[in-house]
């Protein structure tokens, strides 16, 4: 009779499944520290449906997805899941893993029992309609992440999968390497060959953020087989030689310029001078390195904020910049004049469906994609793989725990085809990378848009504002409407047409943007309605306060005009509501 538990390392024989088994759990009583949320326990091996597949685990990747897990922010998973029925009160994370096939369901063919697989981590409903008419699994409103939105992930002596996750594992990794380049790779892939005409070809240029990252070091590897030439960005040029023997041409070290950043704006014309000097130096930059005047034709983009800006413009005209995280900040800022004179692509790309990670798996199979393993754990050691993470004190690179392997370096029974060299990452490197801050799912959309509840004390705009408007005409001189602004002690002053009507605002910003770049005399003989903000921003004086403050950060703007009956009757100003808060 099949034993009901067995201990970890202890494999049962090839196909028996035990109705129990251990696991790392989090529980939502203890969320928090990575070290305190993951707990060691025994529960019951889950069951499978006809198209899953039972897996025991020799090894499981670490991702930063089961970091926000285990803290229970900004989503608890496990109430999530409880919410659409499921009923376990636990989350077993874990959305990488290499190990055996143990038991399979009616309908699956890919794989039988004993087989060598890793698996990657996206799960959709196969009774889909977007998925049985043939549409990308990727936009399937089903589509969840294993490990992460879904129980029963590969922190386990067995996990759940369904069986178009699983892959053949390459016979040359051991367990652990093979547990650690999945979810990278195949995110890499999509965003590199996943998009039409836009995709990467021999012979491209291509620029990879991040390369000594997860997904850069697999994009570089990506970029080289496919015969395309790459450029690196690192931190510093102690990781120049890893990214260069993992396929780039040349590295740049981002330390060595400062334009990083949201965009100047556009009427700031020395700030804009200042930045475009830095951009044209980077974009030279890019040119000394690949010995060649040549723009990149693709950028791989995972930092957001601080560089698309830059990504954007030295990317190639009708080039690609693709882009599948913002570690730096979600609000990109781009200069349109480029995207649509050059006629370039923002793309947004997101993991990758059944087809695209199988045709990274194949190079991986080949031996052309090296894992990048920096740092294997034993099972003991999970929590502590995750709190490094969570730390930002861990390496760069993938790593993995051992789960079911005894022991580091088992697993290998064969050679690749392609036999590439194994590039080590430069020791005591950790990372700088803010930590990705996982976006709290599911995001808003038409359909499911509901009221949010605020707390609001119902203070209205009329409770607050300047009542009287103080103006110009639009052809008054900026220097005359300097002297308004500096006599009333206002920060702005109101454009109004010959009939009365607001048609703009000059505020102390824009005054100042008309003075860069130029001289006093020039900025002086402008017309306020050359550098007046048009369309007067207005909102009634019977507005929440509230709703007044979003329109004017909306708009990064500091005053609204105020009207009652569509007249201007008076100003708010961002003034007031700090006055406001001090009462
Ligand atoms: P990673 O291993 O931490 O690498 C990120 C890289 O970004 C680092 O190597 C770092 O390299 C670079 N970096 C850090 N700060 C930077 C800055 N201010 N400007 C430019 N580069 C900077 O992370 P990863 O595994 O590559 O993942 C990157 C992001 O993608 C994360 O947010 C992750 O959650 C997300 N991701 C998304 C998907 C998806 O399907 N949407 C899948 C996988 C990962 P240097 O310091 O050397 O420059």
């Amino acid at each position: 009779m099949s034993k009901q538990l067995y201990e970890l390392g202890e494999r049962p024989p090839l196909g028996e499944v035990p109705e129990k088994m251990h696991a790392w759990l989090v529980r939502a009583d203890r969320f928090g520290k990575p070290t305190e949320a993951f707990q060691k326990e025994v529960v019951n091996t889950p069951t499978i449906g006809d198209d899953e597949v039972l897996v025991y685990v020799m090894a499981a990747g670490v991702n930063y997805n089961n970091v926000w897990a285990a803290m229970g922010i900004p989503v608890n998973v496990i109430a999530a899941r409880n919410k659409t029925g499921e009923p376990e009160d636990f989350h077993i994370g874990g959305s990488d893993a290499s190990g055996i096939v143990y038991k399979v369901g009616k309908d699956v063919t890919n794989v039988k029992v004993g087989d060598e697989v890793v698996m990657h981590c996206g799960t959709y409903s196969r009774n889909c309609d977007w998925v049985k008419k043939g549409g990308d699994p990727m936009y399937s409103p089903t589509f969840k992440i294993w490990g992460y939105e879904t129980n029963f992930g590969s922190f386990a002596q067995f996990t759940r999968v369904q069986a178009q996750q699983c892959m053949p594992k390459p016979k040359h990794m051991n367990w652990e390497e093979a547990a650690a380049y999945t979810l990278v790779a195949a995110t890499a892939w999509r965003m590199l060959h996943g998009w039409g005409a836009s995709s990467i070809k021999k012979g491209d240029v291509a620029l990879i953020w991040g390369g000594a990252g997860g997904l850069g070091s697999m994009a570089i590897q990506i970029a080289k087989a496919v015969g395309a030439t790459s450029v690196a960005m690192v931190s510093g040029e102690d990781k120049f030689d890893y990214c260069m023997k993992l396929g780039a041409k040349g590295c740049i070290n981002r330390n060595e310029f400062d334009h990083w950043g949201i965009l100047p704006h556009w009427k700031d014309n020395a700030g804009y001078a200042k930045w475009l000097k830095g951009v044209r130096g980077f974009g030279s930059k890019i040119w000394e390195v690949l010995g060649e005047k040549r723009a990149p034709n693709i950028v791989f983009e995972h930092p957001g904020e601080t560089t698309i800006p830059s990504s954007i413009f030295v990317c190639e005209t009708g080039g690609m910049v693709v882009v599948c995280a913002g570690t730096t900040g979600y609000n990109a800022t781009v200069d349109l004049r480029y995207l649509w004179m050059r006629q370039k692509r923002l793309q947004g790309s997101h993991f990758a469906n059944t087809v695209q990670c199988n045709e990274m798996n194949e190079l991986a199979l080949s031996g052309q994609l090296d894992p990048c393993m920096s740092r294997a754990f034993t099972y003991e050691e999970l929590p502590v793989a995750h709190q490094l993470m969570a730390d930002n004190k861990h390496p760069h690179g993938n790593m993995s725990v051992l789960i079911g392997a005894t022991g580091f370096g088992l697993g290998v029974s064969g050679k690749p085809s392609v036999t590439m060299v194994h590039p080590t990452l430069p020791k005591g490197d950790v990372h700088t990378t803010p930590a990705p801050y996982p976006i709290s799912a599911p995001l808003p959309d038409i359909a499911g848009a509901e009221a949010i509840t605020i707390a609001d004390d119902g203070t209205k705009v009329r409770d607050l504002m300047h009542r009287g408007i103080i103006s110009c005409t639009p052809d008054e001189s900026v220097g005359a409407v300097a002297k308004i602004m500096v006599d009333k002690e206002i920060h702005a002053v109101v454009v109004m047409d010959k009939d009365g009507k607001a048609i703009g605002v000059v505020s102390q910003t824009d005054m100042v943007l008309a003075r860069q770049g130029r001289t006093p005399e020039q900025a002086r003989a402008m017309r306020a309605r050359e550098v007046m903000t048009p369309g007067c921003a207005t909102c009634d004086a019977d507005l929440l306060l509230s709703e007044a403050v979003s329109l004017m950060t909306g708009r990064r703007m500091h005053r609204l005009v105020v009207t009652e009956k569509d007249l201007p009757v008076g100003v708010i100003s961002m003034t007031d509501v700090v006055r406001k808060i001090i009462e």
